[in-house]
């Protein structure tokens, strides 16, 4: 028999499942992949203090998906044994294109993922065998009514980002999917801040979990070339033209304040000849799933959006982000960043910080406790942007 030499085999993944990251660009496992793979595949609880970009997604499906088939669960139609929560659906087209990537090389299991904002219809019929659901929680809530889904045998149970959970107020909604679930069962919190909503939700569902902070790591943050340059208000649009021209941006993500704000830098950026499109709340669905699809194919060159999608965003290789307007917040700040320099590759991040800014960047990297060089722009001619 071939004996795997994958360093992934180390952490006691079997030959089938080490089957399934074949063709993947998994060389080395991520720090919380090392820690939380063992543990998931004891059966351990986990409380994994993580972000998107850490490789949490792969740390929790490879071992699930390995009990799933090792240990064979008695499947009864429509009830689900293996539940992801997430908060938003790009969390849940994300997780399940994880989980479809890595079936890929089992072709065994069914997947399935649900989230509100679509026709209910085409969900309820394609509850029917599936393994794996990746659900949001008010639209779980909407299939268990009309029960096209239980929970009533759930082994394995998922809240990814549960601070952004918690923020979007699902409280509720969790504590009445706890309680459809049979008290026996594993369960893996993922977050990427600790605060105490997220405590209390950790104590409640949590049985003697495995703690792994994987956050503070500072090579993380290192790979993120972080520059701010100093522009007046009048300045900002033919400054940002003039960067993404300047510098040969061909993907750039760039973050506004507003929704309103955000079609307006998108709609400047295209009267100038660069293509752009805006992505916000108030966008709907299917135009928010199809600029984001452009951009991570290409076809689209900036990518302008607000702070609801800073998290969950996974875009391979991004080599830019643009802070247009600042986010209130620096963990906001630290989740727009982290959109670039993802899975030890190397990134821009960029930040147009006005002299009314000036103050408020100061107290954002005060809390990163890291320091950007703000560089002058007076001598920029801008005059053709
Ligand atoms: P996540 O934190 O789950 O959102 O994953 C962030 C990104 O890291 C995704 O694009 C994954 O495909 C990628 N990734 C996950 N595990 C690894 C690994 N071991 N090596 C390189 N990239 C990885």
């Amino acid at each position: 028999m071939e004996i795997s030499t994958s360093p992934f085999a180390a952490l006691g993944l079997s030959e089938v499942i080490l089957k399934s990251l074949d063709g993947l660009p998994y060389s080395q496992p991520t720090p919380i992949q090392e820690q939380a793979i063992p543990a998931v595949l004891f059966g351990k609880d986990v409380l994994g203090i993580a972000q998107t970009g850490s490789g949490k997604t792969v740390a929790y499906a490879l071992p699930i998906l390995q009990r799933f088939l090792d240990e064979q669960w008695p499947m009864e139609n429509r009830h689900v044994p293996i539940l992801v929560l997430v908060p938003t659906r790009e969390l849940a087209i994300q997780v399940e294109a994880v989980f479809q990537e890595l079936n890929f090389g089992i072709e065994k299991v069914k997947i399935g993922a649900v989230f509100g904002g679509v026709s209910i219809n085409p969900q309820m019929i394609g509850m029917q065998g599936v393994q794996v659901l990746i659900a949001t929680p008010g639209r779980l809530l909407d299939l268990i009514g009309s029960k096209a889904v239980h929970l009533g045998s759930v082994k394995v149970l998922v809240l990814d980002e549960a601070d952004r959970m918690l923020d979007l107020g699902f409280k509720e909604e969790m504590d009445r999917l706890l309680a459809l679930m049979p008290r026996k069962r594993q369960n893996l919190l993922f977050s990427a801040t600790l605060n105490k909503a997220v405590d209390e939700i950790t104590q409640l569902v949590l049985h003697k979990p495995e703690v792994i902070q994987v956050t503070d790591e500072p090579q993380d943050v290192v790979l993120i070339k972080q520059r701010a340059f100093r522009v007046t208000e009048e300045r900002k649009g033919p400054y940002l033209r003039y960067l993404i021209k300047s510098m040969d941006m061909q993907q750039v993500l760039v973050f506004t304040a507003s929704g309103h704000s955000a079609d307006h830098v998108a709609e400047k950026l295209n009267r100038n000849g660069i293509d752009a499109a805006a992505t916000h709340g108030k966008k709907s669905n299917h135009a928010r799933q199809q600029a984001l699809a452009d951009f991570k194919t290409g076809k689209l060159r900036v990518l302008v959006a607000t702070d609801l999608l800073s998290r969950g965003i996974d875009i391979e290789l991004l080599p830019y982000v643009i802070n247009y307007e600042l986010p209130r917040s620096p963990k906001d700040y630290i989740h727009r960043i982290g959109r670039t320099g993802r899975a030890q590759n190397t990134g821009e991040a960029i930040s147009i910080i006005t002299p009314e800014d000036q103050h408020h960047f100061k107290v954002i990297q005060k809390k990163m406790k890291q320091w950007v060089t703000l560089e002058g722009t007076d001598d920029v001619d801008l005059t053709g942007f």
